[in-house]
């Protein structure tokens, strides 16, 4: 299921500004982008510990708790996902319940000690593998830098959205494992993305390379605005490319924003890592239908 894969680039369509995107979205609809790279090394050392149970953590509307229930379903293996807070139904718990992953709500309080969680619930269970909140690990690292030896070497500028920064940090390590010149930009998604410069810093330890956009969040964590929301549609009429609401397009948005102040130099070469999540969408659906005008009836 984790063979070698290399997902295509895309120009985007855009009249004035030259952006490539790293289409990681087309890999797999529910193991989407970075979820596949992540879980890739994840699984592979749960299976040569021959554990058939993944135990892993995310939010009701988790890319990461979907991709890691359709992964173990493919792979043969149980799944049970912790998510925070109280007992909802959503289409992203909906299809995580369809591939036969056991879900088991737990309250904001309780969910701040994840590995406290998988002790009390699993301990006894020799077959159960832990998996951080996103897949946030080495392993995950590791899967993320194999996305640099798809891209051509001479990329001036590389984005990516973030949450944890754990795919960042591989993005990172590839760059300087292959002793590009790339300038790695990060578009945290949360507010208050400072603390992800640590976090990359942790797996790297370098950042020479790293630039962080902290102003393109929206209001945090899978807030969205009028504008955003708009910028969302525009973006994906014209280019024939959903993106999410959480992540990317956030990220395509900073990218534009950017280069309307002139930020990059003409002729540079741009890359916008397309982590994929597009289950994201399903969430927003109601304030984005608000958002597409409508062309009138007849
Ligand atoms: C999970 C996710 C991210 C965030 O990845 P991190 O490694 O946690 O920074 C970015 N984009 C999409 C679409 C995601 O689902």
């Amino acid at each position: 299921m984790f063979e070698a894969i290399h997902s295509p680039l895309h120009e985007l369509k855009h009249p004035s500004l030259r952006v490539y995107v790293k289409r990681d979205d087309l890999i797999d609809p529910y193991i989407s982008g970075n979820k596949w790279r992540k879980l890739k090394y994840i699984l592979a050392k749960a299976l040569h510990l021959k554990r058939t149970h993944l135990v892993t953590f995310g939010g009701a509307y988790s890319n990461h708790l979907i991709a890691t229930a359709a992964a173990a379903a493919r792979s043969g293996l149980q799944s049970s996902g912790f998510v925070r807070g109280e007992e909802v139904e959503n289409d992203t718990l909906f299809l995580c319940k369809l591939y036969g992953m056991k879900l088991i709500f737990i309250s904001r309080e309780a969910y701040k000690d994840k590995y406290g969680l998988f002790k009390v619930f699993f301990g006894e269970d020799p077959s159960a593998y832990f998996i951080d909140e996103g897949g946030a690990s080495a392993e995950a690292v590791r899967g993320c830098a194999e996305i640099i030896q798809e891209l051509p070497g001479d990329v001036d500028h590389l984005f990516c959205a973030a949450g944890t920064g754990t795919t960042a940090a591989g993005l990172l390590k590839g760059i300087r494992q292959q002793h590009l010149n790339t300038q790695l930009h990060v578009v945290p998604v949360l507010k208050g993305g400072d603390f992800i410069a640590g976090e990359i810093y942790n797996y790297t330890k370098n950042i020479e390379q790293l630039n962080l956009h902290t102003d393109y969040h929206f209001g945090g964590y899978a807030k969205t605005s009028p504008e955003l929301l708009q910028f969302m549609a525009g973006f994906t009429a014209r280019e024939g490319m959903l993106i999410d609401p959480v992540y990317t397009a956030k990220m395509f948005y900073a990218i534009e924003d950017l280069s309307k102040q002139g930020y990059f130099n003409p002729g540079e070469k741009i890359v916008a890592l397309h982590t994929g999540g597009l289950l994201g969408i399903l969430g927003k659906k109601q304030q984005l239908s608000a958002s597409i005008s409508s062309p009138g009836t007849l």
